[in-house]
């Protein structure tokens, strides 16, 4: 087993923006809201967070904005271990954010990429190094679909295993599918991948991830079903990155798929039990207690 295993997450920082409101305003209407709060996200850093807080050494490339949300996250992700070296901050853009408006009956959302849309092939090519020395490579769908392209190619050429979280959902071309050695839709994911006259490229690549019902994944070309753990569920937001971050740390230090997806169902499942994405992630501590 590797004790230093390397996970390199090319991928988005965003920041959360939340605000509660009893009322949904209509179109022209303003409307008193209540609550207004800011979180860490980008499905990106939310996978770097897990997977460092399950032991892993976590390189990133990514970019933020020049602006106070940027500095913040840069932080955050300092502060969780997530190395920093491969993140550039790029003048005269904002930091990726993502406008949530929250009601009882209602959520809308609205991303803005920002920096994450300069997160390019050549910028890739600059840290390509941290991609060459990782174990695994750690991908989702939003960065411009020009740095998927090029990343699995590089990690390919370079014998690195990659993991494809196809989050937010959009075909990926077939050069893209035939580079990657797991898919990771949800449920939802999988319908749309479905449709794709490309699907059979990897039928035998999947780990799908059912909510509460876990994980169906393919071994030796053999389909196998993993249950859901029972947990008290208090907010499920994060828990398909808490899933990709920990399968990514446990496959780098050498696990086998079906051991790793253990491991990283229970610590999706842990997530639900807490609050918030990245707040909710368990700690490596926390899953073993919760295997034991
Ligand atoms: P996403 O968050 O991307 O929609 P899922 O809903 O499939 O993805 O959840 C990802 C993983 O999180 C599941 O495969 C499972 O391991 C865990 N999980 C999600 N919801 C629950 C739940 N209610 N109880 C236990 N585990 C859960």
């Amino acid at each position: 087993m590797n004790n230093e295993p390397n996970v390199c997450i090319v991928g988005s920082i965003n920041m959360d923006l939340t605000v509660k409101t009893d009322k949904m305003p209509m179109q022209g209407e303003t409307v008193l809201g209540d609550t207004f709060f800011t979180n860490p996200g980008g499905k990106g850093a939310n996978q770097a967070v897990a997977a460092a807080r399950m032991g892993a050494n976590v390189n990133f490339i990514g970019a933020v904005g020049e602006d106070a949300f940027g500095k913040t996250l840069l932080q955050n992700l300092t502060n969780e271990g997530v190395r920093k070296t491969g993140i550039e901050t790029i003048p005269d853009v904002s930091t990726g954010t993502a406008t949530i408006i929250l009601s009882d009956n209602d959520n809308r959302i609205i991303v803005a990429p920002g920096a994450n849309n300069h997160v390019t092939p050549e910028l890739v090519e600059k840290y390509r190094d941290l991609i060459k020395s990782s174990d695994i490579v750690l991908m989702q769908l939003e960065v411009p679909m020009e740095t998927i392209e090029f990343t699995t190619e590089l990690a390919e050429t370079n014998g690195v295993p990659i993991i494809m979280n196809p989050a937010p959902f959009q075909q990926l071309p077939e050069k893209v599918l035939k580079n990657i050695s797991y898919m990771t839709p949800n449920e939802i994911e999988l319908a749309a991948m479905k449709e794709d006259p490309l699907f059979d490229f990897i039928q035998e690549k999947l780990v799908v991830t059912r909510g509460d019902k876990g994980v169906s994944f393919v071994e030796n070309g053999t389909e196998q079903d993993t249950d859901g753990y029972h947990v008290h569920v208090t907010d499920t937001t994060g828990a398909g990155d808490t899933f990709n971050g920990t399968l990514a740390g446990e496959l780098a230090r050498g696990a086998e798929l079906a051991e790793a997806v253990n491991v990283a169902n229970a610590a999706a499942a842990l997530s639900v039990s807490k609050i918030g994405a990245q707040g909710g992630m368990p700690t490596k501590q926390d899953v073993q207690r919760f295997l034991q």
